[in-house]
C-alpha cells in the first residue's frame, strides 16, 4: 500500500476551480478523480508512455523557449522544433493561462483563479494567434480542449481575433486542428457547461460515485475502492471476497 501519500484532510476547502483534465477524468471515474486528484491519497503510477510524454514536453519546450538542443533520444524531434520555431510572431513557452469567474484574466495561483489551461506554446501575431498542443498519445479527435485553448487566449490578449489551434500528434507525426474566432466564444463555455456544472455539482454534493471499467481491474491506484483489482478492505485483510470469488461491494 505504498501508493497511499496523504490523507487529504480539507483539501477540498479550497475554493472550486477546475480545468480540462479534471472534466476528462471525473467523466472516466468520479471516484478516482475524488481520491487521486482532488484528496490527494493516491497517486498514479508514472507508466513509461507518460515519462516519455513528459519528457517530450520538457526537451521541446528547452529547445524551444532557451535554444537548449534535444537530448540525443529526441533528435528526430529537430523537424517540430523547427516548424513551431517558423511561425512568425512572439512566442510564449508553457504558457499558463487563468481565467477568474468573471472570464477575467488573472494569474495562475490567484485566489480567485476558476479555470486554468496551459498551452505548450502559443505565437501571437495580432490580430491572429497560432496555439499548439504536443500529443504523445494515440490520435483522439476531442476539439473541446482546443477550443477552451482558443477561449483563453482571447480573454488574455484582447488585441487577437482568431486562433489556429493545433494538437502534434508526435508519435502518429500528424496534425489536427480547428481555427476559432472571438465570435465563438459564447459558443465554447456554452458547449463545455453541462460538463462544468456535473463537476461543480460533485464538489458542492460530495458525490463522487464510482464507474466501473477496464480500468478497475490493473490501472487503478485507489485500492480502497471495492472494483479494484487490489482492493483493500477497511479492516487491511484480503479475505473480503465472498463465496463467488467476486469482492463484495462496499
Ligand atoms: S477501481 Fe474503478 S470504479 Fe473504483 S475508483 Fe478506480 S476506476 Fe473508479
Amino acid at each position: 500500500m505504498n501508493n497511499v501519500i496523504s490523507l487529504g484532510i480539507g483539501k477540498e476547502n479550497k475554493p472550486f476551480s477546475w480545468s480540462y483534465s479534471k472534466i476528462k477524468n471525473f467523466d472516466s471515474c468520479p471516484k478516482k478523480h475524488q481520491a487521486v486528484d482532488l484528496l490527494k491519497l493516491f497517486k498514479e503510477e508514472e507508466s513509461d508512455v507518460l515519462r516519455w510524454g513528459n519528457e517530450v514536453h520538457d526537451g521541446l519546450a528547452k529547445r524551444v523557449r532557451d535554444g537548449t538542443p534535444l537530448p540525443f533520444t529526441m533528435k528526430h524531434l529537430e523537424p517540430v522544433a523547427a516548424q513551431v520555431l517558423s511561425v512568425p510572431g512572439r512566442r510564449l513557452v508553457e504558457q499558463q493561462l487563468a481565467i477568474n469567474k468573471d472570464f477575467q484574466p488573472c494569474a495562475w495561483f490567484a485566489r480567485d483563479a476558476w479555470f486554468r489551461i496551459i498551452a505548450d506554446v502559443i505565437v501571437l501575431n495580432p490580430p491572429v494567434a497560432f496555439a499548439v498542443d504536443y500529443k504523445t498519445g494515440k490520435i483522439l479527435h476531442d476539439s473541446q480542449q482546443l477550443a477552451l485553448l482558443a477561449a483563453c487566449v482571447f480573454l488574455h490578449h484582447p488585441d487577437i481575433n482568431a486562433v489556429r489551434t493545433e494538437f502534434w500528434w508526435i508519435r502518429e507525426d500528424e496534425i489536427t486542428k480547428e481555427n476559432f474566432r472571438r465570435k465563438d466564444m459564447t459558443s465554447i463555455w456554452r458547449g463545455i457547461w453541462p460538463k462544468y456544472l456535473e463537476l461543480k455539482n460533485a464538489s458542492e454534493t460530495g458525490n463522487y460515485p464510482a464507474k466501473q471499467s477496464g480500468l478497475c481491474k490493473d490501472y487503478c491506484p485507489v485500492v480502497t475502492c471495492s472494483y479494484n483489482g487490489k482492493y483493500i478492505p477497511p479492516n487491511g485483510d484480503n479475505n473480503d471476497r465472498n463465496n463467488s470469488g467476486r469482492f463484495s461491494q462496499a
